[in-house]
């Protein structure tokens, strides 16, 4: 069965939207969400206007702000620190990546962590790891709420993550952890790719590979989760999964696209609520 990723947001989306009309009823303050945009990257332009428009469809203030491709790291560190300092301002997002002159790494930890609505700041990567309260990457997030929608309970379930980067693999990792999973995590120096695979009963394809992985990889009645935003040979959006090769092994699987990624911006809109929820005390 397909886990359509198209309907679990907007519902997840809706609700947000009920969340934040509420909050205008009384009469408060919005939540507010500030992405930084440095140089002209052409996917990067796309992601920024995609999460501006999630926060006008639930009705967050938001603010797209500009920065030319030469801006220095020192420029954008002064901006986020003003930023962090601004009571109207709940969350902030560096899009990345950004340019060659800028260390990612110092950027991320200057962010304050309590606005930090992609949770890839340091105290937020170690509150998922020690399972305290904070906030979460949204692509990882995403999933877990697509497995609940389902009905999905991971505990003891083996569950296998191709991919490790800071940004899913690491932390859908430790999300499936945190839930009672057997996790393994598995790269491009995992031996026997293929027989790791077939030991999960949820498969996380995370490595940026088109259609990767196919009947060989999948135990029958897995359940697929797809992050890949991969292009084929004729330059088709793809998965890392050949969908038609698993589709009639798995119980369920996402589809690209329509799957993991319309999740992603509905979880920032959620972080972004949620870093203002705490922020108000509510
Ligand atoms: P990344 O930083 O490039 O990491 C890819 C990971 O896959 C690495 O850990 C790499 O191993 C591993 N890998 C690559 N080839 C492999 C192979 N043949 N066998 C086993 N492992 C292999 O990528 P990412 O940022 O995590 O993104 C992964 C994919 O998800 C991309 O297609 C990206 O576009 C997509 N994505 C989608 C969303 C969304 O919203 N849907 C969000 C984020 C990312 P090593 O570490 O050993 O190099």
């Amino acid at each position: 069965m397909l886990i359509s990723g198209k309907e679990i947001s907007k519902k997840v989306r809706d609700q947000i939207k009920d969340q934040v009309t509420a909050i205008k009823n009384a009469n408060k303050r919005v939540p507010k969400l500030v992405v930084i945009l440095v140089g002209e990257d052409p996917a990067s332009k796309i992601y920024v206007r995609n999460k501006a428009r999630g926060c006008d469809y639930v009705g967050m203030a938001s603010e797209i702000i500009r920065k030319p491709a030469e801006t220095t790291e020192d420029e954008l560190v002064e901006l986020l620190e003003s930023l962090n300092h601004d009571d109207s301002v709940d969350g902030i997002l560096v899009q990345l990546p950004l340019p060659k002159q800028i260390n990612e790494n110092r950027i991320l930890n200057i962010i304050d962590p309590t606005k930090d609505v992609d949770g890839f700041h340091p105290s937020n990567v170690a509150k998922l790891v020690l399972e305290e309260d904070g906030l979460q990457p949204c692509t990882p997030r995403g999933m877990m709420v697509m497995l609940e929608e389902i009905g999905y309970d991971l505990t003891g379930k083996e569950v296998v993550v191709v991919g490790r980067s800071n940004i899913v693999g690491k932390p859908v990792a430790f999300m499936a952890l945190n839930r009672n999973a057997t996790v393994t995590i598995c790269h491009s120096r995992t031996r026997d790719l293929e027989k790791v695979c077939q030991r999960a009963d949820v498969l996380i394809a995370a490595t940026g590979k088109p259609k990767m992985f196919n009947h060989n990889h999948v135990k029958k009645g897995a359940v697929v989760l797809d992050v890949g935003m991969d292009h084929d040979e004729n330059g088709k959006l793809c998965g890392d999964v050949d969908f038609d090769d698993v589709k009639d092994i798995v119980s369920y699987i996402t589809p690209v696209p329509g799957g993991v990624g319309p999740m992603t911006i509905t979880m920032l809109l959620d972080n972004t609520l949620k870093a203002y929820q705490a922020k108000q005390g509510d």
